[in-house]
């Protein structure tokens, strides 16, 4: 028996290498997908590969179509057929309002959060349509609360990723596919520093009814559960981890 191939794009660091080490945990070899950190995704491999398991880090810019393929080739090749896909890959872009975002910024985001998404999850149930497979797209609660004042451009990757996870899911559900996606609510990670507000975790924190931020691990659990079988009658849903906000 060969263990289930999962690729984490977005894997090296934050809640995609949380979903990788529980995964890891829970028996599957991994593909771990990263854009410019290889140390991170070294790192990781070893983390996995002291666990039993096989791993590769695989560098790829999921906006970039060509790039996407490669790296599901490369995933197969070492791997073996693809199991699952969990779609981590992400940015916000600096924080500001609409009027003041560079256009870059907007486009960047968009080609990242809803291209790429939409670009690996092809690449996958081409990959999958013959087999049984499973995706799981991180979302965000930006998708319905609009994220104004921070990042709008950020919040419509985000419901755009909601559409596409329930209009796939329906498409695929007759070959065996299920696909669904997680909304993390705050989550300490280095996201916020990226996007110019290393304190956002903190600050925000207080607004939440539970009164923190989510752990990465906190995000990765429902993750790993809509990847196994226990999970096996949902599909098309958005499951939101959010602390009750
Ligand atoms: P993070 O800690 O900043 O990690 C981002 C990951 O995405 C890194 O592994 C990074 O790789 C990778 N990445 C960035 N651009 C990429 C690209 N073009 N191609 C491939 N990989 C790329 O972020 P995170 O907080 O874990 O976010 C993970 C997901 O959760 C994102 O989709 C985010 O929108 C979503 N989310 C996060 C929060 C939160 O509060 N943190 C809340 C809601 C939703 P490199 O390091 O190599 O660049």
């Amino acid at each position: 028996m060969t263990n289930p191939v999962l690729l984490v794009t977005g894997g090296s660091r934050g809640i995609g290498a949380a979903v990788v080490r529980r995964a890891a945990a829970q028996g599957y070899d991994l593909c771990i997908n990263y854009s410019r950190d290889s140390r991170a995704a070294e790192e990781l491999v070893g983390e996995v590969e002291a666990l039993g398991r096989r791993a590769i880090a695989v560098q790829a810019d999921v906006s970039d179509a060509q790039a996407v393929a490669q790296l599901f080739d490369r995933c197969t090749e070492r791997l073996g057929r693809l199991s699952a896909l969990v779609n981590c890959a992400g940015v916000t872009g600096r924080i500001s309002s609409l009027a003041e975002a560079a256009p870059d910024t907007i486009r960047q985001t968009i080609d990242i959060n809803l291209t790429g998404t939409l670009y690996c999850c092809r690449e996958a149930v081409r990959r999958m349509s013959r087999n049984r497979g499973v995706i799981v797209n991180i979302s965000s609660p930006s998708a319905y609360n609009g994220a104004p004042h921070e990042f709008v451009w950020y919040a419509a990757s985000k419901g755009g990723v909601d559409s596409l996870t329930i209009g796939l899911a329906r498409e695929c559900a007759d070959e065996g596919i299920r696909v669904n996606a997680v909304a993390p609510g705050l989550t300490e990670t280095d996201l916020h520093a990226s996007g110019g507000a290393p304190d956002r975790a903190q600050r925000l924190a207080p607004q939440i009814p539970l009164k923190r931020a989510a752990t990465p691990d906190e995000i990765a659990d429902p993750v790993v559960y809509l990847l196994g079988p226990g999970a096996g009658y949902v599909t098309g849903a958005v499951l939101r981890v959010i602390g009750g906000r």
